[in-house]
């Protein structure tokens, strides 16, 4: 017997439409590249992606195509996610922060048949542009009195050309597992794989995304996706946004702490989310100035581990809401959230920090277990590290032309190639890459944690932890600091700082001091590069 409830696809143009019919006057705010602040309506940005779509399918740009953006956030970039999806195609996020054979092959592997891109990338991509052989047309967001000189195939003006549509379409219906995104992963090794978002997985999991103990949006937030679009799905923001009705700030280009504090405070936000980097810039802007922050009530950190002193000095000193999160792009991205429940309801001070330095637990349609190499589950005890490993229906099934082969196991679980503990109430910590955690004397020591207690000493602007192989412990930890700007520490301060808050033997071996650590595309600490900067180090004495 099948149930009698309409069969109404779940299509990322209901999105759009329920956010103009619902919350039509409701603004979307940008920085434009251009310079000024632009303001656009849920209603406008509809009608103008109608007319995007309706300009695609005159190109010829059919279901299952894929169309590439090089963008910031902006409402242009948010019109390209809703035209392209609304006449089948699929939005292709190109990370600019990749390496130029790396945008190559992932525009090539995904055979884009038309880039949209920001100014700021015109340069970058007249260099690509003859070994792009699949783009037909390279699209500037821009209008035509800010249209450069260019060399690109078939370049034309966002507005000159989504303005030669009247915009009387209609988005076309499909299958909702029809593709709808592509995203991909920054491939530590080998070459980058593309995960591909469905309508219905970018659905569920925007739904997911907005229930209370996750990031909780309603119509009354103003929300500020400093997290671009073109990382891991956007997290999520530029469906979950329109579908809560909340005002939404895109920040274009510039995401440094001034200018991310300038908007914070003249759009009033409410809710924003991006990684730690970018928040070490915030608050060392505040620290500087003495300036508040007065309209800001949540602050989305993830990507990698959110630093302890980081979240205290967000709750502490500025009275602001860390949701520490966990994803992967494969996860579209969200995997946890670390919101308090009852159960911990009534900790206060050191022991709830504790707790929120966990990256939290998996919202309904996302679960995970820990496993030993062998399979077998592990205990949820919060001590027992893990594989970790997850299912659900925003979670990927394989890659783009089924590059990196089988990635499911049996039972459908995805191996997330990070290390976790759960404790007995389900709040899942991660103690390190699969291949980054280390290895000494048969035991596991976390880099995570180190780097954590680390950042907290006054003097530290950025760490991270490696291992360096060791005659008789197999690897040690290596500390690698980058002091704060005018602090001077020396080895013996930071380490009398971390004695006695973590183990004795995962104590590091040494520290060393540099100006910068490598980061990748998406802010995360580069371990493979630093591993590789201090390959011929060995320890003092060793
Ligand atoms: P990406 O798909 O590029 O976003 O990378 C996903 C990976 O980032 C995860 O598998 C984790 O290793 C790491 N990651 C994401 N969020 C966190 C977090 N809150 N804490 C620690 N690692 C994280």
């Amino acid at each position: 017997m099948l149930g009698l409830m309409q069969d109404w696809p779940l299509l990322i143009s209901r999105v759009i439409d329920h956010a103009a019919r619902e919350h039509g006057d409701r603004e979307v705010i940008s920085r434009s590249i251009e310079g000024p602040i632009h303001r656009i309506t849920y209603r406008e940005i509809r009608q103008r992606a109608l007319k995007l779509a309706q300009r695609l399918s005159r190109d010829g740009i059919k279901l299952g195509d894929r169309v590439a953006t090089l963008a910031w956030n902006s409402w242009r970039h948010l019109e390209c996610w809703y035209g392209i999806t609304g006449v089948g195609a699929v939005y292709h996020t190109v990370n600019p922060r990749l390496f130029e054979d790396q945008i190559l092959y992932i525009m090539n592997h995904a055979e884009d048949r038309i880039l949209f891109l920001d100014l700021t990338f015109v340069p970058l991509v007249e260099k690509l542009a003859d070994r792009l052989p699949t783009v037909g047309r390279y699209v500037i967001l821009t209008d035509a009195a800010h249209m450069p000189q260019t060399t690109l195939r078939n370049a034309v003006a966002y507005e000159e050309w989504i303005n030669e549509a009247d915009g009387d379409f209609r988005w076309l219906e499909f299958d909702e597992n029809t593709a709808a995104g592509m995203c991909y992963t920054s491939g530590t090794t080998g070459h980058p794989k593309g995960v591909v978002y469905s309508h219905r997985s970018n659905i569920l999991h925007s739904m997911m995304s907005l229930q209370p103990d996750c990031l909780n949006l309603s119509s009354r937030d103003t929300a500020m996706p400093v997290v671009p679009l073109f990382h891991a799905n956007g997290w999520s923001f530029a469906f979950s946004g329109p579908m809560a009705g909340a005002t939404m700030v895109m920040p274009g280009a510039k995401l440094d702490g001034p200018s991310v504090y300038e908007l914070l405070e003249t759009m009033q936000v409410t809710c924003t989310a991006a990684v730690p980097t970018v928040w070490l810039g915030l608050l060392a802007y505040l620290e500087q100035t003495g300036k508040p922050l007065t309209s800001l009530k949540r602050v989305v950190i993830g990507g990698s581990a959110c630093p302890r002193a980081m979240t205290e000095k967000f709750e502490r000193n500025y009275g602001v809401q860390v949701l520490h999160a966990w994803g992967m792009t494969e996860m579209s991205p969200l995997g946890t959230v670390c919101s308090i429940k009852k159960d911990y309801a009534d900790l206060e001070g050191d022991a709830l920090y504790d707790i929120k330095m966990k990256q939290g637990v998996a919202p309904f349609a996302v679960e995970m277990k820990i496993t030993d190499d062998a399979g077998n589950e592990l205990p949820r005890d919060g001590q027992t590290f893990g594989r970790l490993k997850v299912r659900g229906p925003a979670v990927s099934r394989s890659y783009f032309r089924g590059e990196g082969g089988q990635i499911l196991d049996e039972d459908g679980w995805f191996d997330t190639g990070d290390v976790a503990t759960i404790d007995p109430h389900g709040y899942m910590q991660i103690t390190d890459r699969a291949k980054d955690v280390i290895k000494s004397g048969g035991e596991w020591i976390s880099s995570i944690d180190l780097e954590n207690l680390a950042v907290g000493h006054p003097d530290v602007a950025e760490a991270a932890v490696i291992g360096i192989a060791h005659p008789k412990w197999d690897e040690r930890p290596l500390l690698v600091i980058v002091p704060k700007p005018d602090a001077q520490p020396d080895k013996e301060k930071i380490l009398a700082f971390m004695q006695g808050r973590i183990a004795k033997w995962w104590m590091p071996d040494d520290v060393v001091f540099v100006p910068e650590i490598p980061h990748t595309a998406t802010g995360k600490i580069q371990k493979m590069a630093l591993r590789d900067r201090f390959k011929d180090y060995r320890f003092p004495g060793v």
